[in-house]
């Protein structure tokens, strides 16, 4: 059944020449110029369409709605590989439930993947049709390199990619992650991976030297050459620009209005607000995406911790990072200065690739940008937004547990805050990202009535990650259960242990070595 004619992507900047297919949007990752792939077209469903699907598992879900995007892999591969991307790695058959927390506020649970966190909603699915558009190259009789995907983490997602990609065809992951930046639970989710594809390396300093040596590494021509002529590889990033990470995102958005509908929680057609936790933009477009195509969402509310450079755009239009100091806080997956994906969102507002250029040098050059007014009023039509303090996050999360019995990690505490705040009589989605055991620490605090300042007491300091998470699972019971990767993470064996200098040079030694030992 092809539904639709293929839908082919252009960039943002309008600096590529060439429209591409979504396979080769995939693999490029990013468009020559800096750009980021947008679809030529969005398609559209119907109500009836959207309110069927409750009748479909999770991957026929994803299987239609990339068949109507028309993309060049065969209908019968598609179906096959939602299958494996939305299968048994996910700890229950819906995949991505959405449960009644209080009279009408719903939430959107996107943690039931391998790792425990959202990013395994896109990396569970990318990596396949990653592999499977070089397979279908060399099928063809190209000639190709295999690719070698390099990744600084600060956390959810070193873990994801290295669970996404382990063992896929044709590809290679190294990902670095800071000595000074992650949770024990983190760094231990990642040492621990198996597959004989893939490598973790702890790089000494915080996550923005991590950074920075990975960027210097990819883009070292001479490294470069290394790569392919000894090793027939050529670097990728599959970072969360990639138009196959933003499209699997799409998905849940319908999946949980057609399920929100056959329980009775909306009539069909009725609007409701979508709150999402947000650092680099993908998870709220994706939701922007789906109100093009026909989900009756009336706003999309995009909550921000104390970097809360988007609050401040969404309220004055002007996006200003020039004096603005990067804050540590409770939920770090949200802390970002430069919000990637908003590039997109630009994009599709003003209608303008030379407007979206001009604001993006702008940013790079002097650190902020003025929107015009067409897109600002077209960002208010569809956007509101506010920011959580640390503090806040965690009394949110007292609260909610001792309100309604339920959980939160301190992304989400941030999404239920400001549903609270923004809210009308409409029905509420708000969206979860992570499982509250990725952050045993910040429950802990939580429900022991701490601030985030404050120090562990004695009792809890020095317990190992798994230890303070089981310390919280008593202290809450009825949250939900630890997961199993997480529970067992202690009896895992360590396979990465080396640590390297940061800098260019100790990446690439890493990397040389890694794959001289074969
Ligand atoms: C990545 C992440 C986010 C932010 O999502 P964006 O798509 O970058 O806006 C929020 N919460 C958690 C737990 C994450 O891992």
């Amino acid at each position: 059944m092809r539904v639709m004619e293929p839908i082919l992507y252009r960039d943002t900047r309008g600096l590529d020449p060439k429209p591409r297919t979504f396979t080769e949007a995939v693999i490029a990752g990013i468009a020559e110029g800096g750009g980021l792939y947008v679809p030529e077209r969005v398609p559209e469903l119907t109500l009836a369409q959207i309110a069927g699907s409750a009748d479909l598992t999770y991957a026929q879900r994803a299987t239609d709605i990339f068949l109507r995007f028309g993309i060049d892999v065969p209908d019968e591969r598609v179906a096959e590989l939602m299958e494996l991307a939305y299968g048994a790695a996910f700890d229950t058959t819906s995949v991505a439930p959405v449960v009644e927390v209080d009279s009408g506020t719903h939430v959107l649970e996107l943690w039931h993947g391998p790792t425990s966190a959202f990013k395994d909603m896109a990396l569970q699915c990318m990596p396949l049709f990653f592999s499977e558009a070089i397979s279908m190259r060399l099928a063809a009789g190209r000639k190709l390199d295999d690719y070698l995907v390099l990744v600084a983490t600060s956390g959810d997602t070193g873990k994801a990619a290295l669970e996404g990609f382990a063992d896929r065809d044709h590809t290679r992951v190294v990902v670095f992650y800071p000595v000074d930046g992650v949770s024990d639970i983190q760094r231990r989710q990642m040492v621990t991976q198996h597959g004989g594809n893939v490598a973790v390396f702890g790089v000494r300093g915080n996550f923005d030297d991590c950074q920075t040596a990975v960027k210097q590494a990819f883009t070292d021509p001479e490294f470069a050459r290394t790569l392919h002529e000894r090793h027939g590889l050529t670097m990728s990033s599959a970072n969360s620009i990639n138009w196959g990470r933003l499209m699997p995102q799409i998905v849940y958005y319908i999946s949980a209005y057609a399920d929100m509908i056959a329980v009775g929680a909306v009539r069909p057609g009725e609007p409701i607000d979508v709150c999402v936790p947000t650092g680099n933009f993908g998870n709220i477009l994706a939701g922007y995406y789906a109100k093009r195509m026909g989900v009756p969402i009336g706003r999309l509310l995009c909550a921000s911790n104390e970097n809360h450079v988007l609050t401040d755009f969404l309220g004055t239009g002007a996006y200003d990072i020039s004096h603005r100091r990067f804050v540590t806080t409770p939920s770090p997956s949200m802390d970002i200065l430069v919000s990637s994906n908003l590039e997109r969102l630009l994009f599709e507002l003003s209608g303008r690739p030379e407007d979206v250029r001009h604001w993006q040098e702008a940013l790079t050059a002097g650190g902020r940008f003025l929107v015009d007014r067409h897109t600002f009023e077209g960002m208010r039509e569809h956007f509101a937004g506010d920011w959580v303090t640390n503090d806040e996050s965690l009394a949110v999360i007292r609260r909610v547990w001792e309100d309604h019995g339920y959980l939160l990690d301190p992304h989400t505490a941030v999404a239920w805050e400001v549903a609270e705040r923004l809210a009308t009589d409409d029905p509420m989605l708000v969206v979860s990202t992570a499982h509250w055991a990725k952050f045993g620490e910040d429950a802990y605090k939580a429900l022991n009535n701490l601030d985030y300042a404050d120090p562990l007491p004695a009792e809890a300091r020095g317990m190992s990650g798994v230890d303070l998470v089981e310390c919280v699972a008593r202290l809450a019971p009825g949250a939900a259960p630890i997961p199993r990767n997480l529970a067992t993470l202690g009896e895992q064996p360590v396979r990465f242990e080396d640590v390297v200098d940061p800098g260019r040079e100790g990446v690439e030694t890493a990397v040389t070595a890694w794959l001289e030992q074969g």
